[in-house]
């Protein structure tokens, strides 16, 4: 597979003229790519042949937009070995992880394909007399997806599959860290048959070729997937054409563990939630606060199970439980904010340094304990294996700091007192809530960031329709 292409109006494109960017194994430090850097020429190319392709693929009945989404999907799971390995090569997580990113994005393409059966509009009664109303839903136009490096493939099929179904036509941008799997994918849509410039595929850096398509004037919806402050950046350049936005951004999430909770339970998932993808998962409990009662016992038995969490090359050493983070600056980036937690007053109890290893972003899985809801630990992104935990005295106090922030994508909350359950999700000011079990989404749930956590969701009906307008029609009769 040549990498040095884009994927426009249905071919590989050679590309000769663009600078390039190396792509590197986390684990190993070697390079293992070059992919083009692609200026906005190329976009220009990409957004031309989605509008052009765009009117006829709207014209198709939605069930035959649908056979090539599910065509795609069984592409997918036959090569799930190699587009496995290549996201755990070029991401750094373990193979399992990513075997589930792959076969899990396939059953998101199967589902999103159900909504070809389902697309309804509504017949309303009106004023005035002899006349129909109806609400036709129509597809926007052209869509832009531009994704981010720690689900990759996921987040692929989690933008195209509703565009698609749903009328649209589609230009990506996979993350330079992690551009592999896409070319991988871009081969798959291309042996379906896609009708000509359907899908898209232009490569290249953030503030180069995802900013020309940001800001693009053909592009009708920018689908975003990343950090908030890239999702101003995209949002201030869309807004230049009013073009919409759906922004899925970073998250701060809060683990509740009440007095009356399963410790047992919470141990298991809140470990599992920071272990998954060595932390670097937009949902996962990235601050943990815990009922003053249980908190020496929970905060024992956490550490303990912590400390058993392996990690290593997920390739050359396929049964640890975490690989290394995604780069260099990710790994000085989390080691600089565990020193300033300490320095801040935390203590910890666990690990607190990146790994004594010859190669690879290692960090140690690490539990940082005596931490206050102003440290900047329990405030900012962390995208690490690091639980900061917080003694609270109640509920209320707990449902108090965990609002206290500037996210509102993911919470979690363990008791077994249903109705406490019930009493304090519908406080929690955040776009989902996980109750006695940590992130996960089904794809007929709603996965939407409130506050600086993004705008728009996916997922379900409500993220099928986030690709639909909805066009008025008055009938005079
Ligand atoms: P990022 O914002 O650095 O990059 C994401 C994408 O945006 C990349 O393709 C990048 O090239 C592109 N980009 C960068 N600058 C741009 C610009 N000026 N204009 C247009 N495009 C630009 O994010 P990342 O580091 O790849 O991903 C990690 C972040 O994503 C974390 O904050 C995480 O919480 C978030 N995330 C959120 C969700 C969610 O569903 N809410 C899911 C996964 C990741």
């Amino acid at each position: 597979m040549s990498t040095n292409t884009h994927y426009i109006d249905g071919r590989f494109v050679e590309d000769r003229i663009s600078g390039r960017i190396a792509v590197y194994n986390p684990a190993s430090e070697e390079q293992i790519a070059e992919i083009p850097d692609g200026p906005a020429e190329v976009v220009d190319a990409a957004v031309d042949a989605a509008r052009k392709a765009q009117p006829a693929w709207s014209e198709l009945p939605p069930i035959e937009r649908a056979g090539y989404v599910k065509a795609i999907a069984e592409k997918i799971r036959a090569k799930v070995d190699i587009l496995a390995e290549t996201i755990s090569r070029e991401q750094g997580k373990v193979v399992s992880l990513a075997r589930g990113e792959v076969l899990g994005m396939a059953g998101l393409m199967d589902y999103m394909a159900e909504w070809a059966r389902r697309i309804e509009g509504e017949i309303i009664a009106s004023d005035r007399k002899g006349e129909t109303i109806y609400l036709n839903r129509v597809p926007i136009g052209v869509v832009a997806g531009i994704l981010p490096w720690n689900f990759p493939f996921y987040l692929i099929g989690r933008k195209l599959a509703p565009a698609l179904v749903a009328g649209n036509t589609i230009v990506i941008k996979p993350s330079e860290e992690t551009p592999l799997n896409a070319f991988l994918f871009a081969e798959l849509a291309d042996e379906v048959g896609l009708p000509k410039g359907v899908f898209n595929m232009v490569s290249g850096r953030g503030r180069t070729t995802g900013a020309a398509l940001s800001g693009h004037p053909g592009i009708d919806l920018v689908s975003f997937t990343g950090s908030v402050p890239t999702g101003v950046a995209i949002m201030e350049a869309a807004a230049k054409n009013l073009t919409r936005v759906n922004l899925e951004l970073g998250g701060k999430a809060p683990a509740i563990v009440l007095k009356d909770a399963d410790l047992d339970l919470a141990v298991e998932a809140i470990t599992a939630s920071r272990v998954i993808n060595t932390g670097q998962v937009c949902n996962c409990a990235e601050r943990i606060f815990v009922e003053r009662q249980v908190a020496d016992e929970f905060t024992d038995r956490f550490v303990k199970r912590m400390a058993a969490v392996t990690y290593g090359d997920p390739i050359a050493e396929p049964t640890v439980d975490m690989g290394p983070l995604v780069n260099a600056l990710q790994l000085d980036k989390v080691e600089a904010m565990v020193e300033r937690a300490r320095e801040a007053g935390a203590s910890v109890a666990l690990g607190g340094k990146r790994a004594e290893r010859n190669c690879g972003h290692h960090y140690e899985p690490t539990v940082l304990t005596g931490c206050t809801p102003d440290m900047e630990i329990m405030r900012k992104e962390i995208f690490g294996p690091v639980a900061p935990i917080a003694v609270v005295e109640d509920a209320d106090e707990a449902v108090h700091y965990a609002n206290d922030t500037e996210y509102g994508l993911t919470s979690s909350l363990y008791t077994q007192d249903l109705n406490k359950a019930m009493r304090v999700t519908r406080r929690l000011q955040f776009g989902e809530t996980y109750i006695n079990r940590e992130n996960g989404e089904a794809y007929q749930g709603f996965h939407a960031g409130r506050k600086k956590s993004g705008i728009g969701g996916a997922d379900g009906k409500h993220g099928f329709y986030e690709y639909m307008e909805t066009q008025a029609v008055y009938i005079q009769h």
